[in-house]
């Protein structure tokens, strides 16, 4: 047997922050991706709503 023991705890335990409201997001609280970054779930409806509206990328510009 030569297979080594992954644990899928590792990842649980690993803190994540919300980019909105810079607090940590607990593990069993609603968390949302958006490009990659983390965010609760109200905290990215609250974002949302300031946008007015889902940034999305224009694929009619360059972004650099
Ligand atoms: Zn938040």
């Amino acid at each position: 047997m030569d297979f080594q023991t992954k644990q899928p705890s590792d990842q649980l335990s690993r803190p994540v922050w919300c980019s909105e409201c810079c607090l940590r997001i607990a593990p069993y609280d609603l968390r949302t991706v958006f490009k990659g970054k983390d965010y609760h779930r109200h905290c990215f409806k609250k974002m949302v709503h300031r946008e007015g509206k889902v940034p999305r990328h224009n694929p009619s510009k360059d972004e650099k």
